[in-house]
C-alpha cells in the first residue's frame, strides 16, 4: 500500500519545495537535504511506486523510460556519468533502511562528507 502522504509525494504534487536538478513527464530529480557527499541527488518517478521492485513489476513504458532517462541527465549535469554510487534501499533491515516509501535512488559522487552508511541507517 502507497502512503501518498509521504514527504517526495509532496514535493511531487508541489506541496512543499526541492531544488530540483531535472525533471520530465514522469520522473524528476532534486538535491538531497542532508548529503553525504558533494553531488547527492535523489531520482524519483512522478508515479506512485513504494519501491524498486514495486516500479519496475508495475509501472509502464514510458514511465520506465522517463526514470532512467532522468538518471541520466541528472548524472550528465552533475558531471559525474562516468563515476558514481547509485543506492536504492528497498524497506528495513539491520544494515539498510528505506526512510521514505516512495521509490528513489541515490546518486552520489565527489567528495566524501559523511559517512556511506549512513543513508543506509
Ligand atoms: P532513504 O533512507 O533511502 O529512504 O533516503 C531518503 C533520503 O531523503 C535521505 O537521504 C534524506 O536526507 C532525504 N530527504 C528527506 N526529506 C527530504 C526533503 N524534503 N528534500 C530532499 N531530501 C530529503
Amino acid at each position: 500500500m502507497y502512503d501518498k502522504n509521504n514527504i517526495f509525494a509532496k514535493i511531487i504534487r508541489g506541496e512543499i519545495p526541492c531544488n530540483r536538478v531535472y525533471e520530465n513527464d514522469f520522473a524528476m530529480s532534486f538535491y538531497d537535504v542532508n548529503p553525504i557527499a558533494s553531488t547527492h541527488v535523489l531520482v524519483v518517478p512522478k508515479g506512485e511506486y513504494k519501491n524498486m521492485f514495486e516500479f519496475v513489476n508495475n509501472a509502464s513504458a514510458q514511465e520506465q523510460a522517463d526514470f532512467w532517462s532522468c538518471l541520466t541527465e541528472t548524472a550528465r549535469i552533475e558531471n559525474c556519468i562516468d563515476g558514481c554510487n547509485l543506492i536504492a534501499n528497498v524497506g528495513n533491515g539491520t544494515f539498510f533502511y528505506q526512510s521514505v516509501p516512495h521509490f528513489h535512488i541515490h546518486l552520489i559522487a565527489g567528495d566524501k562528507k559523511q559517512d556511506f552508511s549512513d543513508i543506509a541507517k
